[in-house]
């Protein structure tokens, strides 16, 4: 039956033989370049973090390389990968490494942990990889290998919960090998104990409690239900003298710090001609006269609390339009502004 001891030392036995796996920052040391990895692999497939990793680490080599580059030149690299908070934070912890820490990787946990958008478990990741410093990883890929080797059906999104996978993760820790040990942990739940697990060929499977018992699908156990809010955002892509209205998004709400061309928002599906009587598009183009060209199809793209749904009108005005915020911007110009996945699909289309 499933036992600390034989948890760990069948993982790392697994880790030794696993030798399928090509991924360029495997047993990195350098902490910078574990960092960028590890953010991107934060809520990313690795199958498409890798070319993203590949490509950033390119072109910022080191810490000061992102905190003297242009921002928009280090959102466009991101572009594509969502949850763009992870570039902001990024950027600002690279500027505050470089000013205020002489460009040297802070070397505690503790420290790693001050940085902007690191949280416990990339901590822990840069932490022991680089330091060989004992601290457990803890995500939804350990949360998923724990629960089901354990047969545990506490919580894991509550108080209880997170206190008690802590511990465990802590006990199960090799303090030797805390960087192998935390690896090998992430790469068994990325591989074989996946959402949908390789049980039969999982080397662990006669001690895992939820194989014997069948119960791999029902773990781990999560209380709270994400609820989706939707969201119609119709993009008025209006064209001037060859050229298009853009601006970049700064509120506070998704895609902060991307660009969009002009857009209307509204909380529940329109007709174009419901869209062309409201206020808002009106008090855009005022008394101009324009010309619908052409509408797209639907777009649809799920966020982690959101569904975001739109279409983008193409339209013609024979007159500048009066915009606060909107710049009037070429299509060769756009092309190196970052922009949302969910109006990039629409220009690639
Ligand atoms: S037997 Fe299946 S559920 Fe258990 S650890 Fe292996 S892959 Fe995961």
């Amino acid at each position: 039956m499933a036992s600390k001891k034989f948890f760990t030392k069948e993982l790392l036995q697994w880790n030794k033989y696993d030798n399928d796996r090509v991924m360029p920052w495997k047993y990195e040391k350098d902490p910078f370049k574990i960092w960028i990895s590890e953010i991107i692999l934060q809520q990313t497939r690795v199958s498409q973090g890798l070319e993203y990793y590949n490509r950033f680490i390119k072109r910022f080599p080191t810490v000061k390389t992102i905190a003297i580059a242009p921002e928009h030149e280090v959102f466009k690299l991101w572009e594509g990968l969502g949850y763009y908070t992870r570039c902001k934070n990024i950027i600002e912890s690279a500027k505050y490494i470089s000013e205020e820490l002489n460009g040297n990787f802070p070397k505690t946990y503790e420290d790693i942990l001050k940085l902007k958008g690191i949280g416990s478990y990339t901590a822990s990741a840069i932490a022991s990889f680089a330091y060989k410093l004992p601290y457990a990883v803890l995500d939804g890929n350990v949360f998923r290998v724990l629960s089901r080797y354990f047969g545990i059906k506490i919580p894991i999104d509550n108080l209880q919960g997170k206190m008690f996978y802590t511990k465990l993760a802590k006990d199960l820790l090799d303090k030797k090998n805390p960087g192998i040990y935390n690896q090998s942990i992430m790469d068994f739940g990325a591989t074989i104990c996946k959402p949908l697990p390789l049980c039969e060929i999982c080397p662990l499977n006669s001690r895992c409690v939820a194989y014997l018992h069948d119960m791999q699908l029902e773990l781990p156990v999560k209380e709270k239900i994400i609820v989706r809010k939707s969201r119609w955002l119709y993009y008025l892509v209006v064209k001037y003298n060859n050229k298009f209205y853009v601006r970049k998004r700064e509120e506070k709400d998704i895609w902060q710090n991307l660009y969009e061309f002009i857009l209307l928002e509204a909380a529940k599906p329109n007709t174009i001609k419901k869209l062309q009587a409201s206020e808002k598009f009106n008090s855009i183009f005022k008394s101009n006269e324009y010309k619908i060209e052409s509408t797209s199809q639907l777009y649809t793209q799920q966020l982690t609390h959101q569904t975001i749904n739109g279409q983008f009108i193409n339209i013609t005005v024979k007159a500048s339009l009066e915009l606060h915020n909107y710049q009037l911007t070429a299509m060769d110009k756009i092309k190196q502004l970052p922009f949302p996945k969910f109006i990039t699909t629409y220009l690639k289309d």
